[in-house]
């Protein structure tokens, strides 16, 4: 595989090979190739007058619209290095990202500008604000959408839609390589703290890249952007994909069920990805039918567990396969997947769905904890070499040293290998529940408590036991319509497991709760329980 040095350089071949093809679609509104391109010259040109230079931190705060992209690009074109912010952060946590990042510049909607940022940003460097009009859902068939006419920017800060209409132009000279950092991204802190990875140009036009060439789709297609851009998996396999194979962004400002499937109506796109909670909430929409899903070619799910249940019930309702995939924001995304002619294996043994085989010029190896490679089968702490691995994490030697001894870095989670090189994620490691001395991994688990009919979503912990050490304890959601209680659940789970896996105690939840990508938050469910 040998892709372009950075984003930047696929943009440009993408805006010479089709300029005036949509590059960015959003509800009623569409930007073509070459708007686009004009659009993030002029940011790159006012970040750059306002004193901002190579390698300065730029954050960009905001949901799946076309600012994001056009401000992600402008602050690429001034030689930035991009920190993505979760729009639903609060306070403390942009303010602990501003000054970890050392940010020069932000930028982030209007009303959160008006709402908490404003203060967050004055005991933080940032020095340089934009400011973007993200509009509400119920502004969704507004032509204005794109016509970047709504209310006057915040006084104290640039207007980034004015800004990017002034027609400033690029400035010269500030081309990045492969090697530099394109993002840093905070990891989302399923599981403490977060750090900043820093994801190389080259770590995400070979992911681009190797998706474009494995799972082929016509060029010019259309990416519905699922996965939240912020997010590695956004930005890699949809956009960074997108733009590899010049096709057009779907953007749907942020995920809610019934607008995905008006738009997946209205734009017929070729691909999507996102975690498997997204697709259980699709395929539970009212109204959804097989058409909606007619016009991909593939639809993966990544970031997060897929129960083989969910595939299954999702062809037969549906039609697509899901292919998993397994992928990190250490990883720039995906380290394995599928390969476009193959399903992936189910383990006999665990039942649990395979996530595919390690990329090319990908070194996936499973160790045990002297760090001794296992055989064939066994499950050890799954460890990934590759140049989309990071080099470390900002500013953290320690946490780098600790995560990456000599560049391969330590996953934490806990996987085998089958003999045809199929990959497994067991589970992470420090979800695991220990009952009574037994391991119990509470993925096994789920994925069982997947195949009730009446289950929507599962998610499984440890929680205290004076008599066992840690008990297992399952929270789950139901189908609309669908009924089932507790002590049915745990009979169901206690028919199919080994006695010491199955729930003691189930406890169902209108909702579980989750991060903003999708993924289910065990550790909150832990704390509650
Ligand atoms: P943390 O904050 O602890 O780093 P995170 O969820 O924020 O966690 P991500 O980089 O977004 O970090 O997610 C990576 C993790 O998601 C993997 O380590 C793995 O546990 C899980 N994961 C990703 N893909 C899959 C998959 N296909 N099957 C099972 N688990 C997966």
């Amino acid at each position: 595989i040998t892709p372009p040095e950075t984003v930047r350089h696929s943009f440009r071949a993408a805006v010479a090979r089709a300029p005036e093809r949509t590059a960015l679609a959003y509800f009623d509104g569409r930007l073509s190739y070459a708007e686009t391109d004009a659009l993030s010259d002029s940011v790159a040109g006012h970040l750059a007058a306002r004193g901002l230079v190579r390698g300065d931190r730029v954050a960009l705060m905001l949901q799946n619209t076309p600012h994001f992209v056009i401000a992600l690009l402008g602050a690429w074109k001034a030689g930035a290095t991009v920190v993505p912010l979760n729009p639903m952060y609060k306070s403390g946590e942009v303010g602990h990202v501003l000054k970890d990042s050392d940010a020069a510049a932000l930028i982030c909607s209007d009303r959160a500008w008006e709402d908490y940022l404003r203060d967050t940003a004055a005991g933080s460097p940032v020095r340089i604000v934009l400011t973007a009009c993200e509009l509400d859902l119920q502004t969704e068939n507004d032509p204005r959408v794109l016509g970047f006419e709504r209310v006057p920017a915040p006084v104290d800060t640039d207007d980034l839609v004015g800004v990017a209409r002034q027609g400033l132009g690029a400035p010269s000279g500030r081309e990045l390589s492969g090697g530099d950092t394109a993002l840093i991204s905070y990891t989302s802190g399923t599981s403490g703290t977060p750090k900043g990875a820093m994801n190389t140009h080259r770590g995400i036009t070979y992911n681009a890249e190797r998706q474009r060439t494995g799972h082929p789709i016509a060029e010019g297609s259309g990416y519905f952007a699922l996965a939240p851009l912020f997010h590695i998996t956004g930005m890699v396999c949809e956009l960074a994909a997108c733009i590899a194979n010049a096709g057009t962004l779907i953007l749907a400002y942020r995920f809610h069920p019934g607008v995905v499937l008006d738009a997946f109506a209205e734009h017929r796109p070729a691909y999507t990805v996102g975690p498997s909670t997204a697709f259980m909430a699709l395929a539970a929409t009212p109204g959804v039918t097989r058409e909606h899903f007619a016009s991909f070619e593939v639809i993966s799910s990544g970031g997060a567990p897929l129960p083989p249940a969910l595939v299954e019930k999702f062809r037969e309702g549906f039609g697509p396969y899901i292919r998993n995939g397994y992928g990190l924001t250490e990883c720039t995304a995906p380290c394995a997947s599928v390969p476009p002619e193959k399903e992936a294996p189910i383990d006999p043994v665990s039942g649990t769905l395979s996530v595919g085989v390690p990329g090319p010029e990908t070194v996936v190896r499973i160790v045990d904890l002297e760090g001794n490679e296992v055989p064939f089968g066994e499950q050890g702490e799954i460890l990934v070499r590759g140049p989309q691995v990071v080099p470390g994490y900002w500013r953290r030697p320690d946490a780098t040293a600790e995560a990456f001894p000599d560049g391969e870095l330590r996953t934490g989670d806990i996987g085998f290998m089958d003999r045809d090189g199929w990959l497994y994620v067991v589970d992470r490691m420090k979800d695991m529940i220990n009952a009574s001395g037994f391991k119990v991994w509470p993925r096994e688990v789920e994925d069982v408590l997947y195949t009730h009919p009446a289950v929507r979503e599962a998610a499984v912990v440890g929680i205290p036991d004076a008599y066992r050490g840690e008990s297992v304890k399952a929270y789950v959601s139901l189908r609309p319509g669908a009924e089932a209680d507790p002590a049915e659940l745990a009979a169901y789970c206690k028919e199919r497991l080994a006695a010491y896996k199955y729930p003691r105690e189930v406890e169902i939840l209108a909702e579980l709760p989750k991060t903003t990508s999708g993924k289910i938050l065990r550790r909150e469910l832990r704390t509650q329980a």
